[in-house]
């Protein structure tokens, strides 16, 4: 199993920035874009990613909206396999399945394509990514997804894992998680 030693974790956490109470006070917002802007960063993760899943034998990788996007999609090419996108409610233009989440006040939803993960095996093989795990209402919703569709998530993927809001708890029994940095 690939994963990274605390010198290259600290290289990493290093490139990513932290805004102080965006989007609301209280709320140390990672801000990743300071690691998508350093080309040696963002090869180095990739490089990470691609390493960690060439032997899953995967057949999608599905990147959850929309920070997913950006790392789902350049590791499918990588790994030679299809992208498939989770998107918030009322974005997809074909049939899609829904499954809503609580938020703090109301609720949401993701949402995806009902042929999605169609190919020749009877049941997908699904690595889902998303750039953070907060409190895991986003992810255990889009791993429901997964396997509502018909495919099984193999393993869930963050670049980033609040573990101090044990987001991963819930989201453990349905799937393996990897963050590839834990932050207190
Ligand atoms: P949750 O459903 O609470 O796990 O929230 C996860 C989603 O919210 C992820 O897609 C993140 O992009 C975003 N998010 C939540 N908290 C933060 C944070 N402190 N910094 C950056 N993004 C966050």
């Amino acid at each position: 199993m690939v994963t990274l030693n605390s010198v290259d974790k600290e290289y990493l956490l290093s490139t990513i920035r932290d805004i102080p109470d965006f989007p609301q006070p209280g709320i140390n917002f990672k801000d990743i874009t300071t690691l998508l802007n350093n080309a040696k960063a963002f090869k180095f993760l990739m490089d990470h990613l691609e390493a960690r899943y060439k032997n899953y034998d995967l057949d999608f990788i599905a990147g959850i909206d929309s920070r997913g996007f950006i790392f789902g999609a350049p590791l499918a090419d990588r790994l030679g396999i299809g992208f498939v996108p989770i998107r918030k409610q009322g974005k997809l233009p074909y049939t899609t399945i829904g499954e809503k989440y609580s938020l703090e006040y109301g609720f949401d939803e993701v949402e995806v394509h009902i042929d999605a993960f169609n190919c020749d095996k009877e049941k997908a093989k699904v690595l889902m990514i998303d750039d953070l795990i907060a409190t895991g209402g986003t992810a255990k919703a889009a791993a429901n997804l997964i396997n509502q569709a018909g495919a099984n998530c193999v393993e869930a993927c963050f670049l980033i894992n609040l573990i101090f809001l044990e987001g991963d708890k819930d989201l453990k029994i349905k799937t393996p998680v990897y963050s590839v940095l834990e932050v207190d």
